[in-house]
């Protein structure tokens, strides 16, 4: 992040906090408005990686809509966003799939059981209707993020394909990626094509999932534009993409400040961010988050150990160095926790939710758009 920039963050917002830099923001739009341009695929934001609901009337000026994964995010999408909404679960009650009938554009299932048990429900809806496929192709992550692993329970694999009928469905969904540049897709939607090409003529749309990290320096996205045009030319169908994190990369900071700082064996600096409570993907996927301003172990003259707060052992986010020892009051802002942070976070141990603020690079400044208290907390439970 531009130093001019984060300066004016760490001095401006509250701690903890979490910052969306528009400029930022706006940077990725312009990277997937050039591929919705130019290949003529509709691109829509996962809710399920960020749902800062606030920030949906910038998105929605480049984006065709959004993926819901159950009723409520399919509702924000429907009221808050206002284009397309487009819904997939592992499975449906009646009680939801009636509901995401009057609030979904697209909605996709992933049985044939389900099809079939709630077609009287779907088939006059005008909703258009779709399966999500298991290519089994994985591309090498870890079984947690893998869903072609084995026994995965999400997509239709294509042996199930064999004496069903397709009557209604409108179109097909993978989603296989997390994280991944063009050639895994381009692997994957090769295998898919094999196995599930014979199925596309006569449908409107495929639906190549999310997990392109479509913004990520490096990426190809010639290829991505080939791959999309060949789809589309050769079948006469829709391409839909519906990346998560694409769309905010590295688009936010966790802003926080040191509380105090112990020594057991090394020096431990304990945060008012937490782990466990505010970027759970750090001990769940697990990943160490960018740190501005810091090092690897070892590499500056002071190590430090950053902890949070909360009483769960292993809340710990990891290990850096500093030029200078940490104090209590000092500010520290972790980088890339826009994706998978608001829409996770817990008030576990009952501590604080972070603010959620925007930052404007244009006039410097950080706006509060959100403070959680008390009555938050409380209202989650009676
Ligand atoms: C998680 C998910 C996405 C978004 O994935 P990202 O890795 O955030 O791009 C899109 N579609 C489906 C079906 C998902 O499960």
């Amino acid at each position: 992040m531009n130093p001019e920039h984060l300066g004016q963050i760490l001095a401006q917002a509250p701690t903890p906090a979490y910052v969306l830099d528009l400029g930022r923001l706006r940077a990725n739009l312009a990277v997937l408005d050039a591929v919705q341009r130019r290949s003529g695929a509709k691109i829509l934001l996962a809710l399920k990686a960020f749902s800062m609901w606030s920030a949906f009337p910038l998105i929605r000026q480049t984006l065709h809509g959004v993926c819901a994964s159950s009723p409520w995010e399919a509702r924000l999408g429907r009221e808050a966003f206002g284009r397309e909404v487009h819904s997939f679960a592992a499975a449906f009650s009646a009680a939801d799939l009636r509901e995401l009938l009057t609030t979904s554009d697209h909605l996709c299932f992933n049985s044939f059981a389900q099809l079939e048990r709630f077609r009287p429900l779907w088939q006059d809806s005008g909703v258009s209707v779709g399966l999500r496929v298991n290519p089994e192709h994985s591309e090498g992550h870890t079984p947690l993020y893998d869903p072609c692993a084995p026994g995965s329970r999400l997509g239709i694999r294509r042996a199930e394909f064999e004496g069903r009928s397709l009557a209604g469905i409108a179109g097909l969904h993978f989603h296989t990626l997390c994280e991944h540049l063009f050639e895994p897709l381009e692997r994957t939607a090769r295998v898919f094509e094999e196995k599930f090409g014979e199925y596309l003529p006569g449908m409107q749309w495929l639906n190549l999932g999310g997990g392109h990290h479509i913004t990520r320096e490096g990426y190809d996205l010639d290829g991505l534009v080939a791959l999309i045009g060949h789809f589309q030319e050769k079948y006469g169908v829709q391409v839909y993409l519906e990346p998560g994190e694409a769309v905010v990369l590295n688009a936010g900071v966790l802003v926080t400040q040191v509380l105090d700082v112990i020594h057991n064996q090394v020096d431990i600096a304990i945060l008012d961010t937490s782990a466990a409570c505010h970027m759970p993907d750090v001990l769940e996927m697990p990943y160490r988050p960018p740190l501005f301003g810091a090092a690897e172990p070892g590499e500056k003259p002071h190590t430090v150990r950053l902890a949070g707060p909360s009483c769960l052992a292993g809340d710990v986010i990891g290990d850096w160095s500093f030029d200078t020892p940490l104090a209590p009051g000092d500010r520290l802002a972790f980088g890339d926790m826009a994706l998978y942070t608001m829409v996770k976070n817990t008030a576990f141990n009952g501590i604080q939710l972070p603010a959620i603020c925007t930052f404007e690079p244009d006039t410097g400044e950080v706006a509060v758009v959100r403070r959680f208290g008390y009555e938050d907390f409380r209202g989650r439970l009676s």
